[in-house]
This record gives structure tokens, C-alpha cells and sequence, in this order.
């Protein structure tokens, strides 16, 4: 049992993340855009930059035309080179088994599709509403529910968000926007900043919240341009990042995570429980550990949306309650993330146990 309250013990992980990332960082002078741009998207490339030879059995072209590759140089960096059970890479890596039907798997098994009241505004909860901002993520996530969601419709900025936000106007309670996509964060600055300060114009909305993966997979993002402005934001600003293991969070990320603290961003995280990714009361310790550290909170453990494509990565409900239990045995209780899963039709989020 190694002393997981060492701090120069505890992330086995982050140290081999960080013996991955070059000692200089020959990008750092890059924009996030251009990072972006250049991110990975040819299985080939990704497998030799991390010295995995180019194997059939192990990821499906096919698969890649359906939903591609995505991912960019600062999250690549903490994959362990040569290890195709890298719990970061089984994220993006296009596999075979992506192309089994499995039943009781589904195309929008979130209820989207019926939940939306406008262009891109899902509101399926009370006192709060979700803004479709963009269909476009940083890095594609295998397991991800929206891998088949038609978003050439679901896309609010069409008309400079005008319909949606009449839409949060005229619902006085509404007191919670929370954008989301795709992710909020691939936006350029003019457009988020625009898009924020006319909602925090809104007299009843009284928080701010940006459900984005960007500050983990591409933490240049959140540069001084970005906190300059949003830190002037006349409101509650929450942000809800997204990882799923500690490996994901490097120095790098760190560095933007409490340049977020430090203007008063509330700062929670979700993660969805996967097979081979984070399936062990270990990875899950290790992961609260280390949010907590960087002043992130856990929040949910989703089970896996029945998304088709993704059933590889399924935890039943039955193992996933017995690693919530064991990780309550170890961990002080603020560090235990609720346990959820998301019904279509039901007014929340549904605890698991
Ligand atoms: C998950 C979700 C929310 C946020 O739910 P919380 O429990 O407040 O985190 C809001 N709206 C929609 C449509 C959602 O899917
Ligand atoms: S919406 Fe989130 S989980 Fe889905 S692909 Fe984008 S970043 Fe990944």
C-alpha cells in the first residue's frame, strides 16, 4: 500500500505524466487555436508519437469515419508511450469493439432530442437551463453520449444565441445558465464573452455555469485574455471541468486550475466511471485526491450513458455502488463524488445505490 497522503508519493501517475512531457515545451509560444488546430487526428500519427506500432486488432479506421480522432499535443503528453492500456489513451482511441450493436445501447439516450425547447437550449431541470453553445469539442471522447447528436440542428449561435437568450429572459426562474455543448471553451473569446455578458445582464440569473474539458486537454485555453475578462463577469462563475483520471492532470493543468481559483471560480468536477479508464477504487481515490489538491471538488461519477458505440466501457450499478462504498472507507466524505446516472424524462440527475 503505498502512503497515498505523501504528497511526493502519491501521483505515481503524475510522475511518469510528467517524465512524458518534454523538458522544454516547444509549444508553449503556440495559440490554444493553433494547438487545437494541430491537434491529433490520424490514429497513425498518434500511435507512433506514442511508439505503439500501427495495429489493426487494436483501433478501427472505420470506426474513425464515423467519429474521428481528436486530441490535442497537451493531453497526448501525459500517455504513457507504449502502453495500450493507458487509461488516458482507451479515452480517444478508436477501437473495434465501437462497431458491436449491443442492446439496450442507443442513439440520444439522454433525451435530448425531446428536451429541447429552443435552438440549443435544453431545459430539463428546474431553476436551470443548458445552452447547446457549440458542437465542437477539443478532443473526441469515445464514451461520449453525443457522439450521434445532430448538432448541425442544435446549434444556438446561429443567430447570436438572440432566440435563446429571449428564451432565459422570459423564465424568471431560471436562476442557473450552464453552458455546455460540445464545449463552451472552443469559442473564441469575442463570442464567449459576448454570449456571457448578455446573459449576467439577465436580472434573475444569479450564477454562471461552464460545463468544458478544455483547461485539462487544452490548458493553454485559459490564458490572461480569458481570465481578464471573465473574471469581471457580474456573477457566480462555476465551472465544472471533466476528468476522468488523475493522470490528466499535469502541471500545466494545475497552473490554470488555480489561476481559476484565484478569481473565484467555483471549481467542481464530473467524471463518467469506464471500464479500463477508472474502474478501481484506486484510480477513483487517486483522482479525488488529486482534484482536491488542485482545489476542484468532486461532484458526479456518472454511470455510462447508454450510448452505441460505448458498451465496452459499462460498469454495472451493482460494481459501481461497491466502489463508491469502499472509496467512502478511505477518503474523508468531501471527497466522494455522488454516484449518478442520467434517466430520460426524470427532473434530475438519479443517485445510483
Ligand atoms: C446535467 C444537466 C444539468 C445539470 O444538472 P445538475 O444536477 O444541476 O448538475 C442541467 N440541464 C441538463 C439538460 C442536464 O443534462
Ligand atoms: S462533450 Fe465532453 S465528453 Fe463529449 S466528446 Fe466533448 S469533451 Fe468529450
Amino acid at each position: 500500500m503505498l502512503n497515498r497522503y505523501n504528497p511526493t508519493k502519491l501521483p505515481i501517475i503524475t510522475e511518469m505524466s510528467m517524465k512524458n512531457q518534454p523538458l522544454i515545451k516547444t509549444d508553449s509560444k503556440q495559440s490554444w487555436q493553433k494547438q487545437l488546430a494541430n491537434a491529433y487526428r490520424q490514429p497513425n500519427d498518434l500511435l507512433k508519437a506514442l511508439d505503439l506500432p500501427i495495429d489493426a486488432t487494436h483501433f478501427s479506421e472505420q470506426i474513425c469515419q464515423q467519429f474521428s480522432l481528436l486530441a490535442p499535443q497537451a493531453y497526448v503528453d501525459k500517455i504513457e508511450k507504449g502502453n495500450w492500456h493507458d487509461p488516458l489513451l482507451r479515452q480517444i482511441l478508436p477501437l473495434n469493439d465501437e462497431m458491436q450493436i449491443v442492446d439496450g445501447f442507443h442513439f440520444d439516450p439522454v433525451g435530448d432530442a425531446e428536451a429541447m425547447v429552443g435552438e440549443g437550449v435544453l431545459h430539463k431541470y428546474q431553476g436551470r437551463v443548458l445552452l447547446v453553445t457549440t458542437g465542437a469539442c477539443a478532443i473526441h471522447c469515445r464514451y461520449c453520449f453525443r457522439r450521434h447528436f445532430p448538432y448541425a440542428d442544435a446549434n444556438a449561435a446561429k443567430d447570436n444565441w438572440a432566440k435563446s437568450l429571449i428564451y432565459l429572459a422570459e423564465n424568471k426562474r431560471i436562476e442557473e445558465v450552464i453552458l455546455s455543448g460540445g464545449d463552451p471553451l472552443v469559442l473564441s473569446d469575442q463570442k464567449l464573452q459576448n454570449l456571457c455578458e448578455q446573459i449576467t445582464a439577465i436580472p434573475h440569473v444569479k450564477r454562471l455555469r461552464i460545463h468544458t474539458r478544455l483547461p485539462i486537454v487544452l490548458p493553454d485555453r485559459i490564458n490572461q485574455d480569458f481570465l481578464q475578462w471573465f473574471e469581471k463577469l457580474d456573477c457566480q462563475k462555476i465551472i465544472v471541468l471533466h476528468v476522468n483520471h488523475a493522470q490528466e492532470l499535469g502541471v500545466d493543468v494545475s497552473k490554470v486550475l488555480s489561476d481559476l481559483f484565484a478569481i473565484n471560480t467555483l471549481l467542481l468536477n464530473q467524471s463518467v466511471l469506464l471500464r479500463g479508464v477508472n474502474d478501481s477504487v484506486l484510480a477513483l481515490s487517486q483522482l479525488s485526491e488529486s482534484l482536491v489538491e488542485n482545489q476542484v471538488m468532486p461532484y458526479y461519477l456518472h454511470l455510462l450513458d447508454r450510448v452505441q458505440g460505448a458498451a465496452h466501457f459499462e460498469v454495472s450499478s451493482k460494481e459501481a455502488t461497491m466502489l463508491i462504498r469502499q472509496l467512502r472507507q478511505q477518503l474523508p466524505g468531501y471527497m466522494i463524488p455522488k454516484l449518478v446516472q442520467e434517466i430520460a424524462g426524470q427532473p434530475s440527475k438519479q443517485p445510483v445505490e
